[in-house]
């Protein structure tokens, strides 16, 4: 170690080796404020990760973590269980559609999908049939480990090392603003039929309800259940990746409400424990379940995690629960995000502004260049708002929290912000 030239040892992913020392430092975080080590307060505008959903320093969650780890931190999530994660498996049951009843607890997004390919090949397997394609967009983001990071082509997720495995990447037919066209969604739909089509039967299609990290890409009114319909023909099971939409973030419990649709799997984190702890989960249906006493090796899910379904987290994920139906965030992210979307749509009107789009409270500013939309997000910084620019579209997802006033801020300095990058320019 060389103390005088070590600013830092933490290796942060994604961000540059070049960039790592002298950025932004967050040093404490209340409601939907977060203040950086020089002082300087923000208005959350993009949650933490997506994940803070129901604010920060909330002091039920405090306090449902403080009880819990007063009475039981954690113990061996495989041979037994706990109340917390037993209520929380009951009640994201009661709450998902049909018969979405059988949940395994997991610690992160990237464990959920690993857990729902392994649970749909397994699947097939089970019933004596050999389905290993898998269908996905080629700008899904569904994690970084070996396995989830195949389900995109996103470069930045992708590593050089990728064992092989079938899966079946369908790019977007039409720019976003394009596809929320009737021919966009016709064009949309034909490319996984035609994916469906080729080759041999699908194991299952898995979407997010809206991309996210590939461009906070709103997908068109009926596609998910256009979906549904077609993995009904060919018998593939249809995986819905709720992590950075589910627990209220698009103005619904879930993304895949909107279409009234039933998946097969779900995969949830993110807003499940508000961020306050690492927790994720997968939810299957009975029908699935069912099968793994033919399993041949376990007669059960050969998969699982040490931490998972963490007993502290199952029960801040709990108290989430009430914390939403309490607060109404469902309803505030639908009427805030509303307004935020449509606050920001005058943006269009901007040399600078290729498209505005959005659906419940996550909103996406697309801009002509990757450069203009950082030096947006920078001078949005600069007036108070923190928002994230990744690859020309600058993302909006504030807490679910957010109130009229946030929001008139919110609108005031973004709009701001643009205008001071085009006299920068
Ligand atoms: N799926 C989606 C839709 C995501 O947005 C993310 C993370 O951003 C993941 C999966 C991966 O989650 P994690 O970062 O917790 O592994």
């Amino acid at each position: 170690m060389h103390p005088s030239t070590r600013t830092s040892s933490l290796w942060r992913p994604w961000t540059p080796i070049t960039q790592q020392a002298g950025s932004l430092r967050i040093v404490e975080a209340l409601g939907n404020r977060v203040r950086d080590v020089e002082g300087n307060w923000y208005l959350d505008g993009i949650s933490g990760v997506l994940n803070a959903s129901c604010g920060h320093g909330h002091p039920r969650l405090i306090e449902a973590a403080t009880q819990q780890l007063q009475r039981l931190v954690h113990y061996d999530p495989m041979v037994s269980s706990h109340d917390p994660a037993e209520t929380l498996a009951a009640r994201l049951a009661e709450l998902l559609p049909g018969d979405l009843n059988e949940t395994v607890l997991l610690n992160s997004g990237s464990e959920a999908t690993e857990a729902a390919l392994r649970i749909a090949l397994q699947y097939w397997r089970n019933l004596g049939e050999h389905r290993d394609r898998v269908i996905t967009f080629e700008a899904a983001y569904h994690g970084t480990t070996f396995l989830a990071q195949q389900l995109s082509k996103l470069p930045f997720t992708v590593s050089e090392w990728t064992p092989p495995f079938p899966i079946e990447h369908v790019a977007l037919p039409a720019a976003p603003r394009e596809l929320r066209t009737e021919e966009g969604a016709d064009a949309l739909i034909a490319a996984f039929a035609q994916a469906l089509e080729a080759g041999p039967p699908a194991a299952a299609v898995m979407v997010e309800p809206l991309l996210g990290l590939g461009g906070c890409v709103v997908l068109p009114a009926g596609f998910l259940a256009r979906l549904r319909e077609l993995c009904d023909r060919h018998g593939a099971l249809l995986i819905l990746d709720e992590v950075f939409c589910g627990f209220g973030r698009t103005g619904r419990m879930f993304g895949f409400e909107h279409e009234g649709i039933t998946p097969d799997l779900v995969t949830m984190s993110k807003g499940i424990s508000g961020g306050y702890v690492p927790l994720a989960a997968v939810t299957v249906t009975s029908r699935i379940k069912e099968t793994f006493v033919r399993e041949p090796v376990a007669q059960g899910l050969r998969y699982g995690h040490t931490t998972g379904g963490h007993a502290v987290a199952s029960a801040v994920g709990n108290t989430v629960l009430d914390v939403m139906t309490d607060e109404k965030l469902v309803e505030n992210a639908a009427a805030q995000g509303n307004a935020l979307l449509e606050g920001l749509r005058k943006l269009e009107a901007s040399p600078l502004i290729t498209d505005v789009r959005g659906l419940g409270l996550v909103v996406a500013i697309e801009a002509d260049t990757p450069e203009s939309a950082a030096a947006i997000a920078e001078a949005s910084a600069q007036a108070g708002v923190m928002t994230r620019a990744e690859r020309g579209v600058i993302r909006i997802a504030p807490p679910l929290t957010l109130t009229d006033d946030d929001t008139a801020e919110a609108v005031a300095k973004i709009s701001g912000a643009v205008d001071v990058a085009l006299a920068r320019r």
